[in-house]
This record gives structure tokens, sequence and C-alpha cells, in this order.
């Protein structure tokens, strides 16, 4: 059964579901019982979606160069 990654907006905790993909948009409850939560994104792969795109090398890969801190 997949896991579904949720965030409660009420108190901003993260909690882990694991529900069948067909109730992967229901409502989930925070775990302190707060009921506005929205779904993060599923940090696992289910169904072949890649979501990630991978990352092509550029200018050398330091993961600082290119975002503009570096010029
Ligand atoms: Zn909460």
């Amino acid at each position: 059964m997949p896991r579904y990654e949720y965030r409660c907006r009420s108190c901003g905790s993260t909690f882990e579901l694991n529900r069948p993909m067909a109730e992967s948009s229901a409502p989930a409850t925070c775990p302190d019982g707060h009921g506005d939560t929205v779904k993060l994104l599923s940090t696992v792969a289910v169904g072949g979606t890649a979501a990630a795109p991978a990352p092509s090398g550029g200018a050398g890969g330091g993961g600082c160069c290119g975002g503009g801190c570096c010029g």
C-alpha cells in the first residue's frame, strides 16, 4: 500500500499515512486531531510517475553556481 505524506496547516506537523491510491486525495486528519491538512508529494514512486527531473551536468556541479550567488 503506498504511503502518502501530509502536512497539517494548523500545527505545521507532517505525518504519513498508508492508504489505498483511491483514497490518496481523501481528507487526512492530523494525529493531533486537526482537519486542515494538505497532501505532500509522495516520496515513494508508485506507478512510474517521474516527478523529479534528473540533473543534467552543466557548469560543473557545485550546487551554488547557477543560482546567481557566485557571480
Ligand atoms: Zn495538527
